[in-house]
């Protein structure tokens, strides 16, 4: 069959009522070779993508126009129009600016973080093995079109619709489509013409997936023409959902704005009995509520979101979905997988135990006899390959585990690459815990490996250099354990000669039992690099960590001491999570740090069993039944390089490089995420105070307005403009892993916060009012008064926002140079506020002027009492913060 560069005539046909070689030829493919590469990509560009109607990005014009539908924003454009209505001309252009400005500011930041997200998240976009040009390679499902031969394996998302070509017990879970959750057998006969989908066993569709067995495919639909996109047109999940975090700040904004708004009233009432005139009364209370409004609020969350999602992707960690930022930051208990994750998965043979006796390594062409049918076992039971250059091993394909033995062979002195007839290949599945093959070796031959429990319990005789024996079981079980408590992954191997006439069939599984066991192999996984640090760290963080593994007991407790998971290792095997119900269980998961030989069915009941003592649950998972624990965790962490697609689309976060430590690095981003919006709202909780309470005392006092209307304005955008989103981009806090897990449920601004708020929130307004009666009773002009006024504010809440850098940790611990942006924020507001004493037009717009030098000094004291109270409280609050972590 030759491949051209044409676009096959008819493309919708019942190809599963034709033979599949057919259904190969009229699509001008090749089921060895694929399509070449210049015929894939001139069917791309006539067939498009192989993508449903992409949840679609925001466009520019709608995070436009959502800056402006925010309540806090309508209420500043009721405002302008108030103004204007009153011919406060100069007021409408003030609020027009922050306006403006307040559109611009979220737009950029909303915009940067909306395209940076969805970049980031396109990283874990779904991908697929095709064969082109003859070769074998993975691609970005996108990139798929008709006649693409796909190779799928167990755990494999089904990238499109595919007419099955080949397949080895091929079983295809079609719940999304079907809803019958129980996985169909899948073959390559053709069906009856007018099948419906769910009969058509010869069709696997797009978004099922492979619950087991192999296959290969020909691309017969993509995108919207899948039966996937049938049903994806009726069903597409529209808005995306706020998160937990950004619902309860929302909620936030709207008590503050309710607050503002009484506060406001109550102003505009008292400053109206008191005699002030009312049109001057009305502007003030609405340039107050527009000063006092946290309008800036929504732009920091996003841009705390996004600066965590794309922190966290630095670290390996690309996160699905937005509410696993803040939900990673109250993770109480860890469940990791064990290899690859906290082990290096580069391992390597150091112990054989062949005819009663341990052989240790290094192995080398000299091994010892009794090897040989050890070795023969583990170089035809394989799926893996090595790629030579010479004697050196260039490349290694496959399971790590099988690699691994077949370089044992190989430094044997075995050709590993000798052809050889494979008339049978049942892959490794964890559930099974073994795979074999069936070789033509003068007639059918059996070699079989995998957990020693699985292979021994198969055997009747074991091989010696004196022919077979009967199998010494308890012997064997020491060597094992023996091993295994060397920390070592421990692997049998058996072979049996099968009788000439043995049916060979892929799909109907071989259940011989009287097998000749030939080795057990101890293998090597040193703990990946810094992950014994990573778990120090996050123990030290209050975060537990258990090992949930599918080896055996004992070498995973050996392992789990060496990384020094927990104080005392406790071991339960999924066997005993099997025999326990759930309240037994649970009473278990508060004690048990390492879970050994489970399936990921006893996964899901331990993370439940976690769950139910009210833990906030991360854990790993990659194989293709993982699913279900993946999704009922409060955090589904996905491997990215080993994991199959089912687990990843079942996650809330990908590792890209498996690692543990990235999923240390990402708990701490999570919680820098919420400290980072936890110190915006309490920035513009404590200067919204100040404001507040400036005015009220001064029209209670009878002392005329301190602040013109549009002086009040001013301040909304020289201090909360640019101030609190700066305060978004702080980073982690040394001690940010010192602390217990926040509560999932406590709120943005703790206790402690409000108090702080108002204290600080206090003494800027008694800076203020200092600095207005000071200059009052030097009989300096107005201007000036209300000049020096309004810069105490100005000045002491630009120093009080370096308060705000740390909830905890003293002001000057801190410094004043860890976040640029600040820094730079704060001269740019300052020096704004320069120009505005001095240069005349905005004198006059805002109604005050410079002030005698003496103001200066009483500023300067202004910010030190600023300084002091804040610290002060964070002194006295401290023992008590402490007193909380413990418990
Ligand atoms: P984790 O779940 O932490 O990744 P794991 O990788 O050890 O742990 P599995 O891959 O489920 O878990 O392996 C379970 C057991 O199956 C191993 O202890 C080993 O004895 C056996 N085994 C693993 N890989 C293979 C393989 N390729 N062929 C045969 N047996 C295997």
């Amino acid at each position: 069959m030759t491949t051209t560069r044409t676009i096959p005539p008819n493309v919708h046909q019942s190809w599963h009522a034709q033979p599949s070689t057919a259904v190969v030829a009229a699509l001008e493919s090749s089921l060895d070779l694929g399509l070449t590469a210049d015929a894939a990509a001139t069917r791309l560009a006539h067939f498009g993508h192989n993508a449903l109607d992409e949840h679609a990005q925001r466009s520019r014009w709608e995070i436009l126009l959502a800056q402006f539908i925010s309540p806090l924003i309508l209420i500043l454009i009721a405002a302008a129009i108030i103004t204007t209505a009153l011919g406060k001309i100069s007021d409408t252009i003030v609020i027009s600016v922050i306006l403006v400005l307040n559109a611009v500011i979220g737009y950029v930041q909303e915009h940067r973080a909306d395209r940076s997200v969805h970049a980031l998240m396109q990283l874990a976009a779904p991908s697929a093995t095709v064969i082109r040009d003859g070769r074998t390679q993975r691609i970005a499902a996108k990139q798929l079109t008709i006649g693409d031969i796909v190779i799928l394996e167990s755990g494999d998302l089904v990238p499109a619709d595919l007419r099955v070509l080949t397949a080895t017990q091929l079983r295809v879970d079609e719940s999304l489509l079907t809803g019958e959750s129980v996985p169909v057998q899948k073959n390559t006969n053709p069906v009856g013409d007018a099948a419906l989908p769910a009969d058509r066993l010869s069709m696997v569709f797009k978004g099922s997936t492979v619950a087991a067995g192999r296959a290969r495919g020909i691309v017969t639909a993509i995108g919207a023409d899948t039966q996937l996109g049938d049903i994806a047109t009726q069903i597409r999940a529209q808005d995306r959902p706020k998160t937990p975090l950004q619902q309860r700040m929302n909620r936030l904004a709207y008590v503050i704005t309710a607050a503002v708004l009484g506060a406001t009233v109550v102003a505009f009432v008292l400053g109206l009995w008191l005699g002030n005139p009312l049109e001057e009364m009305f502007l003030t209370a609405v340039a107050l509520a527009v000063a006092v409004i946290p309008e800036g609020l929504p732009i920091a969350f996003t841009v705390a979101m996004a600066l965590g999602v794309r922190r966290m992707a630095a670290h390996n960690a690309v996160v699905r979905s937005l509410p696993a930022v803040e939900t990673l930051g109250s993770t109480t208990v860890i469940g990791s997988d064990k290899t690859g994750t906290l082990t290096a998965n580069q391992m390597t043979v150091v112990e054989i135990y062949a005819d009663s006796q341990h052989h240790h390594g290094p192995f080398t062409s000299t091994h010892p006899q009794a090897l040989t049918p050890a070795l023969t076992s583990i170089l035809y039971a394989t799926e893996a390959k090595l790629t030579l250059d010479g004697d050196t091993i260039v490349e290694r394909q496959g399971d790590p585990t099988e690699t691994a033995l077949l370089a044992l062979a190989h430094d044997c002195g075995i050709d590993v690459n000798l052809p050889r007839t494979l008339l049978v290949t049942v892959p490794f599945e964890s559930d099974r815990q073994y795979m074999y093959v069936i070789v033509d070796d003068d007639g059918p031959v059996l070699h079989l490996k995998g957990a020693p429990e699985r292979v021994l319990a198969r055997c009747t005789t074991q091989a010696s250099g004196t022919g077979d024996k009967p199998l010494d079981h308890d012997a064997l079980v020491a060597a094992q354990d023996a091993m295994a408590r060397r920390g070592l992954r421990v692997l049998a191997s058996a072979s049996l000669r099968l009788d000439e006439n043995t049916p060979l069939d892929q799909d109907a599984p071989i259940d011989a039992t009287n097998l000749t066991f030939t080795g057990l192999f101890g293998l090597k996984d040193p703990p990946r690099q810094g992950v014994i640090q990573a778990i120090a760290d996050v123990r030290a963080a209050g975060v537990r960590v258990v090992m949930i593994t599918g080896d055996h007991a004992t070498t995973a407790q050996a392992i789990a001491e060496e990384l020094l998971l927990a104080d005392n290792t406790t071991v339960l095997t999924g066997d005993e999570v099997e025999q326990r119900d759930d309240a037994t269980l649970a009473n278990d998961v508060t004690h048990v740090s390492v879970f050994a030989r489970v399936t990921p069915k006893h996964k899901l009941r331990i993370v439940a069993a976690l769950q139910s003592h009210g833990h906030v649950v991360a854990v790993t998972g990659d194989g293709v039944n993982d699913g279900p624990a993946l999704k009922a965790a409060n955090i589904g962490i996905a491997m990215g390089q080993s994991g199959t697609d089912v687990a990843r689309e079942a996650s809330d976060m990908v590792l890209t490089d498996d690692n543990f430590v990235s999923i240390a690095r990402a708990i701490t981003e999570g919680r820098v995420v919420f400290a980072n919006v936890r110190k915006v709202t309490y920035f513009l909780l404590s200067t919204g105070a100040a404001t507040i309470l400036a005015i009220l005392a001064t029209i209670l006092g009878g002392l005329g307005l301190p602040y013109t209307p549009a002086a009040l304005l001013w301040l909304n955008v020289v201090t909360n403009g640019v101030q609190d989103v700066a305060l978004a981009f702080e980073t982690a806090e040394p001690d940010i892993l010192n602390e217990p897990p926040r509560s999932p449920s406590e709120g943005i601004v703790s206790r402690i916060l409000w108090e702080r708020a108002i204290l600080t929130g206090v003494m800027l307004a008694a800076g203020s009012l200092w600095l207005y009666l000071w200059a009052q009773q030097a009989d300096a002009p107005l201007a000036q008064q209300r000049g020096a006024a309004l810069t105490a504010l100005v000045v002491g809440m630009a120093t009080h926002a370096y308060n705000a850098r740390s909830t905890s940790r003293s002001v000057f611990k801190a410094g004043l140079r860890g976040n640029r942006l600040l820094l730079s924020a704060s001269i740019i507001a300052l020096g704004m506020h320069g120009i505005a004493l001095t240069f005349g037009p905005l004198q006059n717009l805002l109604g005050i002027s410079l002030f005698a030098a003496g103001g200066w000094l009483r500023i300067g004291g202004v910010c030190l009492a600023v300084i002091a109270i804040s610290e002060l409280h964070k002194w006295v609050r401290r023992p008590k913060t402490q007193a909380r972590n413990v418990t």
